[in-house]
């Protein structure tokens, strides 16, 4: 069980790190539209993989809208539809490689 949170505290420190580098480009507008969306669909992906760590952890509980966890997936899960689909910011990326 515990590597599973080791895994997704590193996953999390990865993510920030990319986050803070694109706040940082866009800020000094340097931002391009491949990073903004390799940023947003590996970030989303990356927060929905956590989660879904996070309800198993919970076992049933998780699956419970009693329990904030099972708010989190939710969330988590509109977070890579929202201001266009994943899918989408793979066909952005695919079209600079
Ligand atoms: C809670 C919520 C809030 C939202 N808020 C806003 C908002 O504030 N402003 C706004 O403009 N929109 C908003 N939307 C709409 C959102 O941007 C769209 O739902 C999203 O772009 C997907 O479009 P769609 O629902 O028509 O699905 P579809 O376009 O029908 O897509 C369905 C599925 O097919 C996939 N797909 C579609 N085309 C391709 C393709 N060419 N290649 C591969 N896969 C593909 C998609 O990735 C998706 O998984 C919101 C949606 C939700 C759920």
């Amino acid at each position: 069980m515990y590597y599973k949170l080791a895994e997704n505290a590193t996953a999390m420190r990865v993510a920030q790190v990319f986050v803070d580098d694109c706040i940082g480009k866009l800020l000094a507008g340097k931002l391009d539209t491949e990073t903004a969306s390799m940023a947003n669909y590996w970030v989303t992906d990356m927060q929905q993989q956590g989660i879904d760590e996070c309800v198993r952890l919970h076992g049933g509980y998780g699956c419970m809208n009693e329990y904030v966890v099972c708010r989190m997936f939710a969330d988590s899960h509109v977070q890579r539809i929202y201001v266009g689909t994943n899918e989408v910011m793979k066909d952005h990326i695919s079209r600079s490689v």
